[in-house]
């Protein structure tokens, strides 16, 4: 692209935006300074236009040659300052001290005309000093899911990392047989995993491990520098976001499927995509990863496993915090999520204020779920939508029959409970569609627009990332979405090469 068109504003690339790479000040063996090693035959695969805008770019002034370029390392980013970032963490109960942006680097950190500063990460870009026995590469498969999910979890309001594009190419790597590469350009606020603090705090490097912690307090907790002990504030910060998520993911039966402390943000993001689920029939012990032999990270076990990161988090923590009161904050973890997740479950099933009874009503709705293997998502949209809860098509929502009729009953009691609301029907139904959408991203129409990928066509994912950002919007053409997933869907495995 020659100068000249650039500078009338024509044909921009990530040069457009305002890089200041904070994280790349710090000490120098926090990270590895690193190029991306560019792949064969790279091509924009999508873009995702309310990430630029959120970034402060303008879609219309981009050059996609010239994103593509960038973000494959062809050319490098005037302003930004690429790092892969040093952590460790806990893999399935493990300390592994020997993590990091193996395949990844944050390219650096942009501040928006609104002073928002957002990290910019590019994952699949080859090996850098953390790779251990990996190649560096992401597969295509692997990527869409990411992207896939970022963009649900964004339609759903649940905390979320979201990615600005995906580049596809022509090289392939060994996966599941030989797959394509990709690399996705993922945008957060936040890279600062809950392994960057035990990295110090197990190298025993305590001076650095309060630096890190003020680097973040300063950046993403600053009310918490009012607080006697600015550190203790920080931990319960992160405790109640963290406790928050949880409760949103079980609220609509989101699996992670890898939950371990390198994979959980500083700032309560749902954070690295793997092999998760949300579940076509509401299952309590379901592993979606198939590597995960114990079950360590079922999904009825999420609230406990996420505790068990947060005591991680806390451990890390001791040589700045008195170690009684972080345990006393962990303390308070459960009733966090119990009341996070009363609290979307009341929004979820119509319930303006809150009552007595509703946590029995609540429980009792997941218990029969269990029983019925009830799809909760397209239940909950199908309450939403109804006039009279008699017309339900019961059978076609669950896994199995409702014979002791436990599902009719509480239809009853909870037709008695809605009675009760002060709310018009027109008003309820209203609140209800913003928190039961009529699309949920299901693993199987992940596996569709990723078959379509493979022959080159990018347009079912394109298609589908726009119907999971406004989830509650009727899509005609992609309605059957709104139905009953494939028979071929519960075959489906993933592992953790997804
Ligand atoms: P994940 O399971 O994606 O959370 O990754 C766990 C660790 O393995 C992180 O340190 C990653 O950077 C690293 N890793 C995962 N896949 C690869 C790969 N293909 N090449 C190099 N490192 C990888
Ligand atoms: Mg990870």
């Amino acid at each position: 692209m020659p100068d000249d068109l650039m500078e009338g504003g024509m044909a921009k690339g990530l040069e457009a935006l305002s890089f200041d790479n904070s994280y790349a000040r710090l000490p120098e063996h926090w990270y590895q300074r690193i190029d991306i090693k560019p792949l064969k035959g790279a091509h924009l695969a999508s873009f995702n236009p309310p990430v630029a805008a959120m970034l402060g770019l303008d879609p219309c002034e981009l050059d996609p040659n010239r994103l593509v370029s960038q973000i494959n390392g062809d050319v490098s980013v005037p302003g930004a300052d690429p790092i892969a970032m040093k952590y460790t963490g806990h893999q399935f109960g493990f300390y592994n001290p020997d993590l990091g942006d193996g395949r990844g680097l944050l390219l650096g950190e942009v501040i928006n005309d609104k002073r928002e500063r957002w990290d910019i990460h590019l994952k699949g870009i080859g090996r850098t000093a953390y790779s251990r026995f990996g190649d560096g590469r992401a597969v295509l498969r692997s990527s869409i899911r990411e992207y896939l999910a970022s963009e649900a979890m964004a339609g759903l309001g649940i905390p979320t990392t979201r990615a600005l594009c995906l580049v596809a190419s022509d090289q392939f790597t060994q996966r599941n047989g030989m797959e394509p590469c990709a690399v996705l350009a993922r945008v957060t606020p936040c890279h600062i995993r809950f392994g960057h603090f035990e990295y110090f705090f197990y190298s025993r490097r305590y001076d650095e491990l309060k630096q890190l912690a003020d680097y973040t307090i300063d950046r993403y907790y600053p009310e918490c520098r009012k607080a006697d002990n600015p550190y203790l504030a920080f931990y319960q910060a992160v405790q109640s976001r963290t406790a928050s998520l949880v409760a949103l993911w079980q609220c609509y039966g989101f699996v992670h499927g890898v939950l371990n402390t390198d994979n959980m943000s500083v700032l309560g993001e749902t954070f690295d995509y793997g092999p998760y689920t949300f579940m076509d029939r509401y299952e309590p012990g379901f592993v979606a990863n198939k590597n995960d032999d114990e079950g360590r990270y079922a999904f009825d076990r999420q609230p406990e496993i996420v505790l068990w990161n947060m005591s991680a988090l806390a451990q890390a923590l001791v040589p700045l915090v008195p170690q009684k009161e972080l345990e006393q904050s962990l303390v308070g973890f459960m009733k966090e999520f119990r009341d996070q997740e009363a609290l979307r479950m009341r929004a979820r099933l119509g319930f303006q204020r809150e009552e007595k009874g509703d946590r029995e009503l609540v429980d009792a709705f997941f218990r029969i779920a269990r029983e019925c293997q009830l799809d909760i998502n397209r239940f909950l949209y199908a309450l939403t939508e109804a006039n009279d809860f008699n017309g339900l098509d019961l059978a076609s929502l669950c896994g199995r029959c409702d014979t002791d009729g436990s599902l009719s009953e509480w239809l009853g009691h909870y037709r008695e409970r809605l009675a009760r609301e002060a709310a018009s029907d027109p008003i309820r139904r209203a609140q209800m569609r913003s928190v039961n959408p009529r699309y949920v991203l299901r693993n199987y129409m992940a596996e569709e627009v990723i078959r379509e990928a493979h022959n080159g066509d990018y347009k079912p994912l394109n298609n589908l990332l726009a119907l999971l950002r406004t989830p509650a919007e009727k899509n005609e053409q992609l309605d059957h979405y709104a139905g009953t997933p494939p028979d071929w869907a519960g075959a489906i495995c993933l592992t953790c090469s997804s």
